[in-house]
This record gives structure tokens, sequence and C-alpha cells, in this order.
């Protein structure tokens, strides 16, 4: 029993191949997810099957129109605010930023293309993916963005509640991409924590804390928001918008692309 190849997936070309179907201004897709815990109702490679089925979408979607490709996922990633559970992996800060340049500059070194778009699964690489944006620019004249696909889909009102971890975004997104993996039956009806703290230990921007999700004050078994308000349907809602905002990416980064290029 075989399985069909995926469309424009790196991996699944053959060495040939690669020269004949990429060009300079194609765009490569890398996924990055992580391995950590998601509360007891999602599994611990949530962000690996966000990051993959969104960049999946996006080829699907916006892959002619862009020359999109897929690169393979670094699955595992910064997930020290996890590490209190069973399961979690966690690479060190300089363990994360050394896979990181080493691949881009293999993607540099064995592929054409020069545009990279960072699908980035996980939010806690936030930080440490918006400076070494800097250096894969910089360093190895990659035209590169990070997409946070979360933040994306974000629709200007949804500030209110407190949803960072494993509550109604993420398992609505996960309902919606990958049902088979979500144990409706651990979604338990806790309330989500206080907006307040949330705000002052996690969105402050005068001060940065070094949160965790065992923390009584923010985390309810791992969890920060309220799976119980998730759904299917709110989940396709979520990745539709992440699609829509993500044209316009792809379009942004291209214009950036024909702008260094005039400048050499
Ligand atoms: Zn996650």
């Amino acid at each position: 029993m075989g399985r069909s190849p995926l469309p424009r997936s790196i991996g699944e070309l053959t060495f040939p191949e690669i020269s004949r179907k990429l060009k300079t201004s194609s765009i490569l897709c890398l996924p990055i997810g992580a391995i950590e815990q998601h509360g007891a109702h999602l599994p611990l490679n949530t962000d690996v099957v966000v990051a993959e089925e969104v960049t999946r979408t996006l080829i699907a979607r916006l892959g002619d129109a862009f020359d999109l490709w897929q690169l393979p996922t670094l699955a595992i990633s910064l997930s020290r605010e996890h590490d209190w559970a069973p399961g979690t992996l966690s690479l060190s800060v300089q363990g994360f930023a050394t896979l990181l340049k080493e691949t881009a500059r293999e993607i540099v070194r064995a592929l054409p293309a020069r545009n990279l778009v960072i699908v980035n699964g996980h939010g806690g690489n936030r930080g440490i993916l918006e400076n070494l944006l800097h250096e894969l620019h910089g360093d190895l004249a990659l035209n590169a963005c990070v997409i946070h696909p979360f933040d994306l889909a974000k629709l200007p009102s949804d500030g209110a509640g407190a949803d960072v971890h494993g509550g109604a975004g993420e398992t609505s997104v996960m309902l919606a991409l990958a049902p088979e993996l979500v144990r409706t039956d651990m979604i338990a009806s806790t309330p989500p924590p206080s907006p307040e703290s949330v705000a002052a230990l996690i969105f402050d921007r005068g001060v940065t804390w070094p949160w965790r999700t065992d923390d009584p004050r923010l985390a309810r078994a791992g969890v920060i928001g309220d799976p119980a308000a998730a759904s299917a349907e709110q989940g396709r809602a979520m990745v539709e918008r992440m699609v829509e905002a993500a044209r316009g990416v792809f379009a942004r980064l291209l214009e950036h692309q024909s702008l260094m290029g005039k400048g050499r």
C-alpha cells in the first residue's frame, strides 16, 4: 500500500529535480514545531502538526501562485517553560540557534532558492527567531521572514480572554487540522486564568518574566486558556484567516527580493 506524494515537498524531490524545478525566486517554507506538553487533551507534537499542516495548506492554496516549496520540519525547539512535564523535549538557546543557522547555511549551499518563510508553530520561539532573522539576512543573504500563524489569524477583538497555550485557539485549530489527535474526552471545562496575571506575567511590554506552565497563577494542568470554548468551525475560520494574511506576506517578500536585487 503506497501513499500519495506530497505536493511541492523538497524532501520528496530527486536531486536532478531540484535544479530543474527550483528558481532563485522560489519561496522555501520551513515549518518549525515543538515537542512539549499541551495539557491532557492535545499531543506533545501539537506545534509540529500546526506548523506542518498550515504550511501544507498554504502550499495547496498558494503554492502555484508564489512557487512555494516545503522544507523538512524542525520538530524540536525551545520549550523550557514546559520542562516540568514528561515528554517535553527542548533544545538550549545556543543549540537552537546553531540548528537554525546550520540549516539555513545548507539551504543556501544546496538549493537555488533565496527566499525563506519560517512557519513558526511555537510562540516560545518568537524572540530568538526575531534576532536570528537578521543573521539569516545579513550573513547568508537570505530574503527571509517569520510567520506566526496564530497571531496572523487574530481578530482585532481577540485580546480579551487569556488564550496562550492549549486553549480555545490552539484546540480549535487542531480540531480543524488533525481531529483524530484531540482527546475530546479530556477537555475539562476549567475557567481560564485571570487576564490580569496573564497580562502581568506574559504580555507586559515593560518587564519580561521567566513564566512557566506549572505556575498555578497562570495554568491549569499545563493549559493557559479555555479549551472547552474550542470548535472545529472556529479552527477552520482561523486557518482561513492565516491563508488570507499569508498571501500578503508572500507578495511582500517577493517585493523585498526585487528591491534587494536592485541594491546590488
Ligand atoms: Zn502549542
